[in-house]
């Protein structure tokens, strides 16, 4: 069971901060990318050490990614070595873990891996946010001078300079379609044409099904390969005017401009169908995914390009409720629980146990009357419990309602 972490002098404003200026590199659970993976390498290659490391710290966990040399791809924050960058930026080096008394009763020195040494060095954005680190670690003690220090700092320049890059590009270096930004710049010209001529424009939002497991049964790789080939044959199903983009993950969002709800119905079944058909050569069995979609069309008056995508969003929501493998359209009526439900990323406490036991989480969508919270393990989490959310100065009782082995859905009671 998670104790809560950083000390009770850490700032729910500048943890707000700080999680917002995270979110906008809209990294966390992305994919594997060379360019990431090229750093862990050169870590391990430059340092000679058995570990290297790029990772985000959202509010409960270090997220790796990119790792060499290590076996898994997040740790809860507290047991995170690198935590204590975000407290205070200065590159650490710990020669040896055992004889370090923040580190001495860490589980991953006392246990696996038998951590010893240890060196980080912050992800900081241009307006002074710690968001990340890259890190060097190794089984055996060592002695870490400061051209190796000097080699880690450049390092992370380098990570966070990537990031930079990712955030800025037009194009998704993996799909080669639009990316979030580029999507939503564009589509927002359009929403804006489309409300003073007062011409018909939909939006659908779609993500594939269970696709944690295609990566978990087939490899990261193959994974890959099925987003690139979806946004292949998204792409040839499309008319030349209409928008596509990858909003992130495996999560895409087409614009389309001249075209009422009926007909985009039409086209959200037709691509699924596509979809579906999908056959991705050379695996065996050959994968199958499948999609669920959500059908948006702008209200001309009361829409921008956030709230369509929103209502996109929520039907696409309700779509995976209802059983994924389909399209659902936006109804006004059925949303009413949901309008509010807006994607957040903040710092939130799980208060159990007559308040004795407290553990970390992020809360990662928020609405009127309930959450979804990220957390490293739910299995200790009652049904029951309080949700604190610091950074709002707010506290709710709460019930689960659904629940992975990594996700709470609550509602507030
Ligand atoms: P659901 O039907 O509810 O959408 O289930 P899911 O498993 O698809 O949903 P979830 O959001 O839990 O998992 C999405 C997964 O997509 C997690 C992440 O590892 C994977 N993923 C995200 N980006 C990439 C990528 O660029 N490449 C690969 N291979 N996987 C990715
Ligand atoms: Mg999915
Ligand atoms: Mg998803």
């Amino acid at each position: 069971m998670g104790q809560a972490l950083l000390n009770d002098e850490y700032e729910p404003a500048a943890d707000r901060q700080r999680l917002a200026a995270l979110d906008r590199y809209d990294v966390l659970d992305t994919g594997r990318e060379e360019a990431f993976d090229r750093i862990a390498r050169l870590i391990k290659l430059t340092l000679g050490v058995e570990v290297g490391i790029v990772s985000l710290m959202d509010a409960h966990r270090q997220w790796y990614k990119a790792v060499d040399g290590f076996s898994t791809d997040e740790v809860p924050l507290q047991s995170a070595f690198c935590r204590y960058l975000l407290a205070d930026p200065t590159p650490i080096v710990v020669p040896d873990a055992r004889l370090d008394d923040r580190f001495r009763d860490n589980p991953y020195v006392t246990g696996d891996p038998h951590v010893r040494f240890y060196a980080g060095a912050p992800l900081t954005t241009s307006d002074g946010f710690h968001i990340g680190s890259v890190c060097a670690i190794d089984s055996a003690a060592r002695h870490f001078g400061p051209r190796e220090r000097a080699i880690l700092t450049e390092l992370a320049h380098v990570a966070m300079n990537e990031l930079e890059l990712r955030r800025l590009a037009s194009t998704d270096a993996l799909t080669g379609v639009s990316s979030r930004r580029a999507f939503k710049d564009e589509a927002g010209k359009f929403v804006a044409l489309a409300r003073r001529h007062r011409s018909a424009l939909s939006c659908i939002a779609f993500d594939l099904d269970h696709f944690k497991s295609v990566n978990d049964t087939y490899g990261h790789a193959a994974g890959d390969q099925v987003l690139s080939a979806v946004s292949q044959l998204v792409t040839g199903q499309l008319r030349r005017t209409d928008l596509f983009g990858r909003l992130g993950g495996e999560e895409f969002a087409v614009l389309l401009p001249h075209t009422d709800q009926h007909r985009a119905h039409e086209a959200a079944e037709k691509l699924r169908t596509a979809i579906r058909t999908l056959k991705i050569p050379g695996s065996h069995p050959p994968i199958a995914v499948g999609v669920s979609l959500g059908v948006a069309t702008l209200d001309p008056v009361g829409d921008d390009i956030d709230s369509l995508l929103q209502k996109a969003d929520e039907a696409l929501y309700a779509a995976k409720r209802a059983g994924r493998n389909r399209s659902a359209l936006w109804q006004p009526s059925n949303t009413v629980m949901q309008t509010e439900r807006r994607r957040v990323l903040k710092a939130g406490r799980i208060i159990f146990m007559n308040r004795h036991a407290v553990t970390d989480c992020t809360v990662r969508s928020l609405w009127e009357n309930g959450a979804e919270l990220a957390l490293s393990s739910t299995l200790d989490i009652p049904d029951t419990f309080d949700l604190q959310i610091r950074s709002d100065g707010a506290e709710w009782p709460c019930q689960v309602t659904g629940r992975t082995e990594q996700r709470l859905i609550v509602s507030f009671t």
